[in-house]
């Protein structure tokens, strides 16, 4: 069976998603189009989805008999309102992050879904995908015993000069948030966030860098320290200590060049290019669940987890150094 994929949003991942389902995977195909701006839908087409049609609103085209599943890629405000119609529509979702734009947004998802009682939402979170994460998770179960800590990092070369200081929650941190709870099976209890010195590249008033203390129910010690001014790459870091062993996430395949007297790796310096195998990974997983009417990966209640858990974050941020506790509500049977 050949999926019909509707996309709302050809915005940049739009754009790329749609060209992996038609030109890189299999048992799916673009069959429809939508975004605020036409002459975006339209691009799309002509590049990549020949055959779709194009739809003037996001709601026409979750609705049309010609889309089997959604894919939502639009800007993160609109989220919520095209996830909630796919699922009152009965099709398969795929969302980008985040879910929603508020936790309570996410609420009403996770309602709506488990009221229809079958998974149809999977959420954008490809650190899960990800070849190094998986194999770490391996290590985690299997190798090293009872996890004590984790020490993680996020650093990005430079941000634009719109980036604020919650962003680096919202849009940055949310990664981690998600694949370490993953990576543990565990879910937070607290957030603490303390500033160091500030950088001299951070832009306006950026709060830059940060570091973020997680505590879990296990009793785990998470620091993340996010840097988005590093000047020097995209570097993703984890390191997982545990009771019998430390594992560490790999470094993301590269030449090893001698020369002139240095031994020399090339560093990442663009995150498309980091997580670039994952995306491919789950999508093919969300066309291969869509194929039986359903949802795969990452859950709407993981997408719920991750903006009560960053709002947390935000809320430390604003009172530096305080503790702010993280109290989750009984996770529904439909997420065992
Ligand atoms: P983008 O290039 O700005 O694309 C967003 C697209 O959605 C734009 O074409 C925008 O049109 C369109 N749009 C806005 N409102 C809409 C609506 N009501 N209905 C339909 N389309 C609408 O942004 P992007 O980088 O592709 O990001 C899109 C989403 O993917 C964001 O939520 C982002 O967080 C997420 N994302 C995730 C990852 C990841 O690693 N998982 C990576 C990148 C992005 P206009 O440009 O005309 O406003």
């Amino acid at each position: 069976m050949t999926v019909r994929i509707g996309v709302v949003g050809t915005g940049a991942i739009g754009r790329d998603h749609t060209r992996r389902i038609n030109q890189v995977l299999t048992g799916g195909r673009v069959t429809a189009l939508s975004d605020v701006n036409p002459d975006s839908a339209r691009s799309v087409k002509a590049d990549v989805a020949p055959e779709a049609e194009i739809f003037a609103t996001g709601e026409q085209l979750i609705e049309s008999d010609a889309v089997d599943a959604v894919m939502v890629t639009s800007w993160g405000a609109t989220h919520e309102a095209y996830v909630l119609a796919a699922i009152a529509a009965g099709k398969p979702c795929f969302c980008e992050k985040p879910l929603a734009t508020t936790a309570e947004g996410a609420r009403r998802i996770v309602d709506a879904e488990t009221a229809r009682d079958k998974r149809l939402v999977q959420v954008g979170f490809m650190r899960r995908y990800d070849a190094g994460y998986r194999l770490l998770k391996q290590a985690v179960d299997r190798d090293i015993g009872p996890v004590l800590m984790v020490h993680a990092a996020h650093r990005n070369p430079t941000v634009p000069p719109h980036y604020t200081t919650p962003m680096a929650i919202n849009d940055t941190l949310i990664h981690e948030i998600d694949v370490l709870r993953w990576l543990l099976d565990d879910d937070y209890v607290s957030a603490q966030v303390v500033f160091p010195r500030r950088t001299f590249h951070a832009p306006g008033d950026l709060k830059d860098p940060q570091v973020v203390l997680l505590e879990t129910a296990k009793g785990v010690r998470i620091d993340v320290e996010v840097f988005v001014n590093c000047r020097y790459g995209y570097d993703i870091q984890c390191q997982v200590v545990g009771e019998e062993g430390i594992a560490s996430l790999p470094e993301p395949m590269s030449i090893v060049v001698r020369k002139d007297a240095r031994l020399q790796n090339q560093i990442l310096t663009d995150w498309k290019d980091r997580f670039i195998d994952s995306y491919d990974v789950e999508l093919q997983d969300f066309l291969n669940a869509a194929a039986q009417g359903t949802a795969s990966g990452p859950t709407s209640w993981d997408g719920y987890v991750a903006a009560i858990s960053s709002d947390a974050c935000v809320a430390a941020q604003e009172a530096p150094g305080a503790i702010v506790p993280i109290a989750l509500p009984a996770r529904p049977a439909l997420y065992d």
